[in-house]
C-alpha cells in the first residue's frame, strides 16, 4: 500500500512540497480489528488547522507521519465480530490505501441509499454539520431569509437545500459565476452572488433587501461583518467555519460592527459537529437526509479527483475553491 505523509508544516497556503507519497506494508489486523481497503477518502478544510502545530479540538498531524481523515472503504480481512469481508464501512484512516483499526471506529454503511462517496458528503460529516447547524442552531422558520456563505461547497450546498425544504427564502454566496449558476439552477436557491465581484455588503443589500434572519457562516472575515450589518432583530448567526482565514499567518481583525449584535439582539453560536451533544441527532439526520435523497428532494453534489497521488492537489484545490459540492478522492473501485 501507499500513504501520504506530512513532510513539512505549510506556511500560509499549502503546497505540494508539504506532502510526501510513501510506500508502506499492509498491516495484519489483530483481534477486534479490521483491515480496510479505502475506496474514497475525504479532504476537508479542518485538515488545514491540523497541519499547524497548535492545540485545538483535534490534535495536530505529525511531520513524517501519515495524514488522517474520513474514508469509505471495504473490509478485506476481519478479526472483529459483526464485520465480514466485503462489508462497506466508513471511518478513519484516510490519506492511505489500506488501514487497520479497531472495528468500533468504523460504521457499516448501506450502499443502497446514495452513492458510497455520499457517506463523506451529504450522508457524512459535512451533511450532519449542515443539518445540526442549520436546524438546531439556526432554527429557521418558514418565510424567513437564510443566507449561507460557501454555498456551493459540501456543507453550504446542503444548508441551502434544507432551508428551501423548510420553506425559507435562501440566498448563497460562492466564488465563481458557474457556482452562482449552479446554486440558482441546480440547487434551487432563490438568489446567489459571486463574492469576488464586489463588496459582500453591497451584494447583501441587493439580494437580502429586507434583512437576514439566519446567517450560516462558513467563511468568516468580510462575509461575517457584512452579514452582521444586514441581520434582522433576533437573528441567528451559526458560526460553522472561517475558511477565508485558514491560511492566515497572523490573526485577522474581528467584525468592526459587533455592537450591532447588542442592538439587534442577535445570537452568534459556534459549534463542532463531532461533539457528544449533537450525536443524538444522528438517527434523525440519516432518516431525513437519506429520505430526501431517495425522494430526490436533495441533490448529492461532488467533485471527484482520482488517485492517492492526487490527494494533496485535491486538498490544495479545496482551499482554492476548485470543488463544487463535496471534494473526494477516489482511491479504488469496490
Ligand atoms: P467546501 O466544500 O465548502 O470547500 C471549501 C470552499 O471554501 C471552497 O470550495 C471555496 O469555494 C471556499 N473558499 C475558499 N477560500 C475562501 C475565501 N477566502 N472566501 C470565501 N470562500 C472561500 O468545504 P466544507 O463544506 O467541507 O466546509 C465548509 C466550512 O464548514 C469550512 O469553514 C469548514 O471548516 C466548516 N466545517 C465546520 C464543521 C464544524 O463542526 N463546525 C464541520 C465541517 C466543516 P469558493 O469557490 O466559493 O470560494
Amino acid at each position: 500500500g501507499r500513504a501520504i505523509h506530512l513532510k513539512s508544516r505549510p506556511q500560509g497556503e499549502p503546497t505540494a512540497a508539504n506532502f510526501e507519497l510513501v510506500e508502506t506494508t499492509i498491516p495484519e489486523p489483530a483481534e477486534g480489528q479490521i483491515l480496510v481497503c479505502n475506496l474514497f477518502m475525504s479532504v476537508d478544510p479542518y485538515m488545514r488547522g491540523r497541519m499547524n502545530d497548535v492545540k485545538s479540538y483535534v490534535p495536530p498531524f505529525q511531520v513524517g507521519q501519515p495524514l488522517d481523515g474520513g474514508v469509505v472503504g471495504q473490509v478485506v480481512h476481519s478479526k472483529a465480530l459483526g464485520f465480514e469481508e466485503g462489508d462497506f464501512v466508513s471511518g478513519p484512516g484516510g490519506w492511505r490505501e489500506y488501514h487497520v483499526a479497531p472495528a468500533n471506529q468504523y460504521m457499516k454503511v448501506d450502499p443502497g441509499v446514495g452513492s458510497l462517496s455520499a457517506y463523506l458528503g451529504v450522508l457524512g460529516m459535512p451533511g450532519m454539520t449542515a443539518y445540526v447547524g442549520l436546524l438546531d442552531l439556526g432554527k429557521p422558520q418558514a418565510g424567513e431569509t437564510v443566507f449561507v456563505s460557501g454555498a456551493a461547497g459540501a456543507v453550504g450546498g446542503l444548508v441551502g437545500q434544507i432551508a428551501k425544504l423548510k420553506g425559507c427564502r435562501v440566498v448563497g454566496s460562492a466564488g465563481s459565476a458557474e457556482k452562482v449558476k449552479h446554486l440558482r439552477e441546480e440547487l434551487g436557491f432563490d438568489d446567489a452572488f459571486n463574492y469576488k465581484d464586489g463588496p459582500v455588503a453591497q451584494a447583501l443589500e441587493r439580494t437580502c433587501p429586507e434583512g437576514i434572519d439566519v446567517y450560516f457562516d462558513n467563511v468568516g472575515g468580510e462575509h461575517l461583518e457584512a452579514s452582521i450589518g444586514k441581520m434582522k432583530n433576533y437573528g441567528r448567526i451559526v458560526l460553522c467555519g472561517a475558511i477565508s482565514q485558514y491560511n492566515a499567518t497572523a490573526p485577522a481583525p474581528g467584525p468592526r460592527n459587533l455592537m450591532l449584535a447588542v442592538a439587534r439582539r442577535l445570537t452568534l453560536q459556534g459549534f463542532i459537529v463531532s461533539d457528544e451533544r449533537h450525536q443524538e441527532r444522528r438517527p434523525d439526520f440519516l432518516r431525513d437526509v437519506g429520505g430526501w435523497l431517495r425522494e430526490k428532494k436533495v441533490k448529492e453534489v461532488e467533485t471527484v479527483v482520482e488517485g492517492l497521488d492526487k490527494a494533496p492537489e485535491a486538498f490544495i484545490g479545496l482551499l482554492r475553491g476548485h470543488n463544487t459540492g463535496k471534494m473526494v478522492v477516489k482511491l479504488a473501485s469496490p
